[in-house]
């Protein structure tokens, strides 16, 4: 049961707050991001070198252009 319940948190925490991994384009640093459920995040600045990131021609935010995973607005029109 200790097992499970562990495994939900680590699920939920996935799943519900939208974990991403951004990595920078400039020095190829990567950090674990809170992607907004509900809008897109056009500007983000790098930790590690401060550049400031913006989205890809056609991408809609910076999760789309440097993270793991897509945006959820991208994902939610699938
Ligand atoms: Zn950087």
């Amino acid at each position: 049961m200790r097992i499970n319940f562990v495994f939900i948190i680590f699920w939920l925490d996935n799943i519900i707050m939208n974990n991403a991994i951004i990595t920078c384009p400039e020095c190829e640093f990567s950090k674990k991001e809170i992607m907004p459920s509900n809008q897109c995040i056009v500007f983000y600045e790098c930790e590690n070198c401060f550049s400031i990131l913006r989205p890809l021609k056609n991408d809609c935010c910076v999760f789309c252009s440097y993270s793991d995973v897509q945006c959820p607005p991208v994902n939610n029109n699938e």
